[in-house]
């Protein structure tokens, strides 16, 4: 099995904005892209991307889950790194178009369709490192994806960083510069302590991973760090928090220390749990903290984990009812 997002489906869906109007959506072969090398994403990281999912349902339709809010998170993050406004309704149709022309390539659960929107600025213009780029282009690649728990899911090993992951305004910001500040102290992570994940904690506040959202399960609460604009606002977690609350769970969204992540990690009935598009919902077993392990309750992976990340699945592949409206049929 190759590895996530190693693949490609030969077409993507792409529009240019000129400085003044975008041109009209096509379908360009996916293997190239023409930028000049002084592109202002090459040099001031003008890029922002997106991450989704579209499955393929029993009676063989295909499905995009929660399309609206990757949109309206990728308007976000280009208006937050100056990058050209889009309409909304360009990217819905670029998606929708390109899924549509690949429809019969969507994998059958627990695989699935894994969608790459990518805007970045493209102006020629080096002596612009502190001004917006204006021009842009934005492309919708194609990734046919995998069971991610292919051989069950095991228990995830993070290690807790008293740094931050991005600068605080950047957080919210999905966006290629902030994978780059947490790629060295994961990689060191992953040598020193053989962690799966760095999980950043700013002068002890419970953030997130360098990629996934954190979530603390307590018995029948279930605790995450409220939105703010030093940490991204995955889907993944408001679906997760949505969710929970239809189970009758409580769902506390505040500050957590790491002070009282370790004392309550340690108790036997928790549980501890990563959300995102890719991974879905991954248990963490053990923390690592000042060179000591702590297991999450009983360090294997929870029921309560399980329950969530199968109702999540059940909507997503047509099983359950989508009472949300998370799904755009195509
Ligand atoms: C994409 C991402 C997530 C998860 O977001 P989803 O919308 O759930 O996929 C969490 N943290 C970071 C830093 C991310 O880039």
């Amino acid at each position: 099995m190759a590895a996530f997002g190693s693949v490609f489906m030969p077409e993507m869906a792409m529009a240019q904005f000129d400085g003044s109007a975008w041109d009209a959506a096509t379908i360009v072969p996916a293997n190239s892209i023409s930028l000049h090398p002084g592109a202002h994403v090459l040099h001031y990281a003008s890029t922002c991307f997106e991450g989704l999912k579209a499955f393929r349902h029993e009676d063989g339709s295909v499905a995009i889950f929660r399309m609206d809010k990757n949109i309206a998170r990728m308007l976000q993050s280009s208006e937050l790194l100056s990058l050209p406004k889009f309409d909304p309704a360009l990217l819905s149709q670029m998606i929708i178009d390109i899924v549509r022309h690949y429809a019969a390539d969507v994998p059958t659960p627990p695989g699935s369709m894994y969608i790459r929107p990518t805007h970045i600025g493209t102006e020629p213009a080096i002596g612009k490192a502190a001004t917006p780029t204006l021009t842009s282009m934005l492309y919708v690649l194609l990734s046919p994806v995998g069971d991610y728990f292919a051989g069950g899911s095991r228990a995830l090993r993070l290690l807790l960083e008293d740094n931050a992951r991005c600068a605080p305004h950047m957080g919210m910001i999905k966006s290629g510069g902030n994978y780059a500040s947490a790629l060295q102290p994961t990689m060191q992570a992953k040598a020193k302590y053989q962690a799966d994940q760095v999980l950043f904690c700013p002068n002890g506040d419970v953030q997130e991973t360098g990629a996934a959202n954190f979530l603390l399960i307590d018995g029948n609460e279930i605790i995450t760090k409220a939105l703010d604009t030093s940490f991204l606002h995955g889907v993944t977690r408001d679906t997760i928090l949505t969710l929970a609350r239809d189970l009758g769970m409580t769902v506390s969204e505040r500050e957590l220390t790491v002070e009282e992540l370790l004392e309550r990690a340690a108790k036997p009935g928790t549980e501890a749990a990563l959300s995102g598009t890719a991974a879905v919902l991954a248990p963490v077993g053990t923390l690592i903290y000042q060179g000591k392990e702590i297991k999450v309750g009983t360090g294997e992976p929870g029921a309560t984990t399980a329950k969530l990340r199968q109702a999540l699945n059940d909507i997503q592949w047509g099983k359950a009812e989508d009472r949300h409206g998370w799904l755009t049929k195509i």
